[in-house]
């Protein structure tokens, strides 16, 4: 059976990426995750290939025109985009993989993969998440205005979303993203199995009651 692709996205600072690297941490055998492209300068104490896989404006431009990119988009100025091959071969593998991205390339992805499942992560405020963006300290306050601004767009995409979780209690927030990452997973199973299996198991019934 293919893996489950996984979309994780959420406001700027609303902690996704501490839940994302939580749930690699307690179930490392569940998830992979794939490392997006970006043109945005690295963080102080970001690591070339384990966050993101740095690049120039250029570079990046380049990596869009030989399809190197399932997806990719503009956000504050900077591009972000999920190389392609990564995506294909892990899902391949039967392994279930996590995109933490933003919301046009989540619509993206559920273009390309429907049975991908979507999820939100919502801060339980607004000051909160103010909050969070401050106390992080990477940003500068007006970079911060600008994801608050982006913030109120991405509200608007929400409802596409297949699940939407409150990232208040943070253990709360992550048992809950497991299990309904699980009960996915298994609905898709239960599906699959439907329609195929079962399908031929009925037919052979009706067939054998009309002989
Ligand atoms: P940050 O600069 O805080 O690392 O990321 C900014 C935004 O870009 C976040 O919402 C993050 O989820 C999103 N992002 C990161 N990688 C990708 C990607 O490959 N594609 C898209 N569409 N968004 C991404």
């Amino acid at each position: 059976m293919q893996g489950l692709l996984i979309v994780i996205s959420g406001f700027s600072g609303v902690g996704k990426g501490t839940l994302i690297n939580a749930l690699l941490d307690r179930y490392p055998d569940a998830f992979r995750l794939s490392v997006s492209a970006t043109s945005r300068a690295p963080r102080e104490g970001e690591t070339e290939g384990v966050e993101y896989f740095f690049k120039t404006e250029q570079e990046f431009r380049c990596m869009i025109e030989d399809g190197e990119l399932l997806e990719y988009a503009k956000y504050n100025g900077n591009y972000y985009g999920t190389p392609k091959a990564f995506v294909y071969d892990t899902l391949e593998r039967g392994r279930n993989l996590i995109l933490e991205i933003e919301v046009t390339g989540g619509m993206n992805i559920k273009r390309i993969f429907p049975d991908a499942f979507l999820v939100y992560v919502l801060p339980p405020s607004a000051a909160e998440l103010k909050r969070r963006l401050v106390n992080r300290g990477t940003e500068t306050m007006e970079e911060i205005g600008r994801r608050l601004a982006r913030a109120v767009e991405e509200t608007d995409c929400i409802r596409n979303y297949d699940y939407v979780t409150v990232n208040d209690d943070f253990e709360t927030c992550l048992e809950e993203l497991y299990r309904m990452i699980c009960m996915y997973r298994q609905s898709m199973h239960n599906r699959a199995r439907f329609s195929e299996e079962l399908k031929k198991e009925l037919e052979d019934i009706t067939r054998t009651e009309e002989e």
